[in-house]
């Protein structure tokens, strides 16, 4: 007798997991997009003990019809693409259909959420992927999903959960992010009740940048904008005299999304060159647009990291607009420019 089988659907969740929900700040990240794709204005973010205990994210998007929501947390379920070739023109964040049945495979997840204006939505609650409830609720349009006790069934990835302040660190570093690709939502951060950010979704990323880093900051940014054939770029980045230690401060988006791009973080620094200190990085707020065809976003399942088509034509195209925007800079004497 043979001795391969297929694996069955929680066993096959569990595994996923391991690559989609590494850590709180994944999880967030997940919750976070699907509310972006759903189209919603505002976006709340409240987690407990650095998210490990608590993740809760409501949106008042486009919701998801409470006979979808079983659905919905299925492996390889998803609205957002249909065919292979949407593949090559992703538009939304989401697209893989495994954000949610990984989370609730590692965690006891309860999602209502109501699809239009009738007051009628759904509720569910998941442990560990088993379904423990499902009912009709009264709810307003928009989704409200709570993750608790991420891991607690996976008591090995539970041991490598680094302190709450870290967890804080890597979620609230990522909805910093996402908050400045989306100026015109409006995002709030909670933990254990502190509000951490808000931003108002005006629309004006300079006021988001003021959110994040101070006002003083956001007064010192520089505005950034070129066009190429196949590529646009606006943003912020920092006069010369304000570093930072770390490349932490730049923020890459491409269409929409927040990436981790070494390619654009170079170019940005390159285009400083010599008004750089040492081991010190600008500030940088940017973002790029292309048509969809000409990045791959399909790379890795947290889809942090994507791989352009023309890479070095884009890495020249940021270098040259950064480099354009602090040109202008050097023609204002500064107060210490000299004669
Ligand atoms: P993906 O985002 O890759 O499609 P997910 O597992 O994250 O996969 O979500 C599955 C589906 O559930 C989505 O395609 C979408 O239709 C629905 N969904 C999830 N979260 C939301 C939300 N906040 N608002 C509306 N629909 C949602
Ligand atoms: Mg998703």
């Amino acid at each position: 007798m043979g001795k391969i089988r297929i694996l069955d659907e929680q066993l096959a969740n569990q595994i996923a997991a391991g690559e989609v929900v590494e850590r709180p700040a994944s999880v967030v990240k997940e919750l976070v997009e699907n509310a972006v794709d759903a189209g919603s204005t505002a976006i709340d973010i409240a987690v407990e003990e650095g998210g490990i205990s608590l993740i809760r994210v409501t949106d008042n998007g486009s919701g998801i019809d409470p006979d979808d929501l079983e659905t919905a947390f299925q492996r390889h379920a998803t609205s957002k693409i249909a065919s292979g070739s949407d593949l090559f023109r992703i538009a939304s964040l989401g697209f893989r259909g495994e954000a949610l049945p990984s989370i609730a495979a590692v965690s006891r997840v309860e999602c209502v959420s109501a699809s239009d204006d009738s007051g009628l939505g759904r509720r569910l609650a998941m442990n560990g992927g088993t379904v423990v409830a499902s009912e009709p609720v009264n709810a307003p349009r928009g989704t409200d999903i709570t993750v608790r006790d991420l891991f607690y069934n996976t008591p090995a990835r539970l041991k490598y959960m680094k302190s709450i302040q870290t967890e804080l660190g890597h979620l609230s570093d990522y909805v910093n992010r996402i908050a400045l690709a989306h100026p015109g939502i409006a995002f709030t951060l909670r933990h254990n009740g502190n509000l951490l950010l808000r931003t108002t979704g005006g629309g004006d990323r300079l006021q988001v940048i003021a959110a994040i880093y101070g006002t003083n900051t956001a007064k010192a940014m520089l505005k950034v904008s070129a066009e190429h054939p196949d590529y646009d770029l606006n943003g912020y980045i920092s006069k010369p005299e304000l570093t930072r230690a770390n490349r932490n401060g730049l923020t890459v988006i491409v269409n929409g999304r927040t990436i981790r791009s070494y390619i654009v973080n170079q170019a940005v620094i390159q285009a400083y060159h010599t008004l750089l200190p040492i081991n010190r990085y600008p500030l940088a707020v940017l973002e790029i647009g292309m048509h969809p065809s000409l990045i791959d976003v399909n790379v890795h399942p947290s889809k942090m990291e994507v791989r352009f088509s023309k890479e070095a034509e884009l890495r020249e195209f940021v270098e040259h607009a950064v480099r354009d925007a602090l040109s202008g800079i050097r023609h204002i004497p500064g107060p210490d420019a000299g004669a």
